[in-house]
């Protein structure tokens, strides 16, 4: 089973940005983001469009979740 990857919207990563098409949640205050399976790949929508990558990847590129604060 896979493990939970849990982090917060200082993390700079795909997970947290707003091109990123994963299957994700945020908590209610706008700071924990948490995906079920840390090997789901997401499509990036921005410049790097259409390659996937996983929550923890990043690039220059990073513009932060607008369901963030
Ligand atoms: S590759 Fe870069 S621009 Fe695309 S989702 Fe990931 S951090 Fe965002």
């Amino acid at each position: 089973m896979a493990t939970k990857l849990v982090t917060n919207y200082q993390v700079k990563h795909c997970v947290t940005c707003d091109f990123w098409s994963g299957s994700r949640n945020v908590d209610n205050a706008g700071v924990v983001v948490s995906v079920s399976d840390p090997s789901i790949k997401g499509k990036c929508l921005g410049k790097w469009r259409p390659n996937s990558f996983t929550p923890n990847h990043t690039c220059p590129d990073f513009k932060k979740w607008g369901a963030l604060k």
